[in-house]
């Protein structure tokens, strides 16, 4: 989905307010709550970008409304407010294949190096100076 432009479809169904649900931010955690109470959190958000409602069951075909195209812009294509950051070339955040990047990962595997090797020295120095930490 990252770099193909196809348009985003969304599957449009209704649950009971009490239902319980899980909610939070996609790399913050999720705590359980109704699902009323859930989507009052979410309208309260200024940016509520990144936010999740996860419902732990499966939805049967007869309570699905609609599936359609999501209309508007929605969601990123790297993270909230990348764009004019350097990218991230970590596993995680670069997949191989990705258009541009090997360059990506490898900036990102020397600065790891980079920073590993600053490490070490800075623990041999605190040893030499006698220092246990
Ligand atoms: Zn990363």
């Amino acid at each position: 989905m990252k770099w193909r432009r196809q348009p985003m479809i969304g599957v449009y169904f209704r649950i009971p307010d009490d239902e319980p649900v899980r909610f939070g931010h996609y790399f913050r955690g999720w705590v359980p709550m109704r699902a009323a109470q859930a989507v009052a959190a979410i309208r309260a958000e200024a940016d509520p970008r990144g936010f999740q409602i996860i419902l732990g069951r499966s939805i049967p075909p007869k309570d699905i409304a609609r599936i359609a195209p999501v209309r508007g812009v929605i969601g990123w294509r790297h993270k909230p407010d990348a764009h004019g950051q350097k990218p991230c070339g970590c596993p995680a955040c670069m997949a191989r294949g990705e258009p541009g990047g090997v360059k990506i990962r490898r900036a990102w595997e020397r600065a790891e190096r980079e920073a590993d090797e600053a490490w070490a020295r800075a623990a041999a120095s605190r040893e030499a100076a006698g220092d246990p930490d």
